[in-house]
């Protein structure tokens, strides 16, 4: 395993981290603990949960795993949302039931939960709200860094950066979408943030598709260990992985025992060979993104579309995303509609896949986003 810095906290993290978002809870409690304490003998030591995550057990049950085991061997990592019309109180109780649920003096890595815009940001920051709790309860010892979670694109997740008040972001950053938030990437290495990457395999596309995907399997690795290896020996700190069994704790400490980093050239070359490769498919590379004049997230749309070519989901799949929760958490968080497309052609222009992005907003505007 190798370990980094997280930020300036001067914790030392596993390059691997355990996401508690998969504990299978049709199982005996005791096989889910066994699988925490499988992740901490392979050299894991930061975890993260959340509220909610697995039916509302997943604090409990890493909380039992954890206490198990010494508590300066791991770093333990949870989240709470900001909402409106919560108050200071509201967001110090949460802190202290996670830290019940969890069976600890103090939580290491406390997130300010699920930014998809900059209001989610600022409804934080206002005065009397969580980021003053949060500073309330890192005093009082109940928690040592304060972070976020953010699902915005790498120019708002700068914002976050720059702004100085969090210690490190989370953000979903993987293979596939990197060009997407990378500038965010960017950002909290040069504000020496700490970084956790969740979804480094796309949310399960990566090893459900690895026929298609053969072309990012570089030096032996099968296009999951590849895009492990993206993330781990990368600038990231942590690469969360939602485990749940022992095989892909196995997967993913290989990749980080045997990490070689990538170079800028091998960058270049991925990126190029998503282009080639995906030559009808948008690859995130966000040359298009001021384009727009009615603001409309171009790239998240198209690669909403890819989903479509390249993984054959079908327009009631399609739908069916759109409809849950592609709009609030998804890459179109905050986008205008496509049918606002005033098809100005400004997008295509700058398009360097050369996609027909007007049909494309078409085509959801009539089918899919009916
Ligand atoms: S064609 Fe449509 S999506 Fe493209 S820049 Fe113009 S308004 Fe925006
Ligand atoms: S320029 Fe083209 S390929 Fe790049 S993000 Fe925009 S739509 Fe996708």
């Amino acid at each position: 395993m190798i370990y980094k810095n997280y930020g300036k906290s001067g914790d030392k993290l596993s390059a691997v981290g355990f996401g508690a978002m998969r504990f299978d809870i049709t199982k005996n409690e005791k096989d889910n603990i066994e699988l925490v304490h499988y992740a901490a003998q392979k050299g894991i030591n930061y975890f993260d949960t959340a509220p909610g995550y697995c039916s509302d057990q997943s604090e409990i049950i890493l909380g039992k795993a954890l206490s198990l085991l010494p508590r300066d061997s791991y770093y333990v990592s949870t989240k709470f949302m900001p909402t409106n019309g919560s108050c200071k109180k509201d967001f110090i109780d949460a802190v202290k039931k996670s830290i019940d649920r969890l069976k600890t003096d103090y939580i290491d890595y406390y997130h300010i939960w699920c930014l998809r815009k900059m209001d989610h940001y600022e409804l934080a920051m206002k005065e009397g709200m969580q980021y003053d709790a949060l500073l309330e309860a890192k005093e009082q010892g109940l928690i040592r860094h304060i972070a976020c979670s953010s699902h915005q694109p790498g120019g708002e997740i700068k914002q976050i950066a720059d702004d100085g008040k969090v210690e490190g972001i989370l953000m979903g950053i993987n293979i596939l979408n990197s060009h997407y938030r990378w500038r965010g990437v960017e950002a909290c290495v040069e504000d020496n943030l700490g970084i956790v990457a969740m979804n480094p395999l796309s949310g399960g596309i990566i090893p459900q598709n690895e026929d298609k995907l053969q072309f990012l399997a570089r030096g032996g690795d099968t296009p999951t260990q590849a895009a492990l290896r993206f993330c781990i020996s990368s600038p990231i700190t942590v690469t969360l992985n939602g485990f749940s069994e022992k095989a892909h704790i196995d997967i993913a400490c290989d990749v980080a025992d045997s990490s070689v980093p990538y170079t800028k050239k091998d960058m270049e070359e991925i990126s190029k060979s998503l282009g080639e490769n995906m030559n009808s498919l948008c690859t995130g590379c966000g040359y298009c993104l001021d384009e727009c004049p009615k603001n409309i997230n171009i790239p998240g749309y198209m690669q909403f579309y890819n989903r479509k070519l390249m993984w054959g989901d079908s327009d009631d799949q399609l739908k069916g995303r759109l409809q849950g929760n592609e709009y609030s958490w998804g890459t179109l968080v905050s986008s205008p509609r496509s049918s606002e497309c005033i098809e100005c052609g400004m997008c295509e222009n700058a398009c360097t896949q050369h996609l027909d992005i007007i049909e494309r907003l078409r085509y959801i505007t009539n089918n899919i986003d009916t």
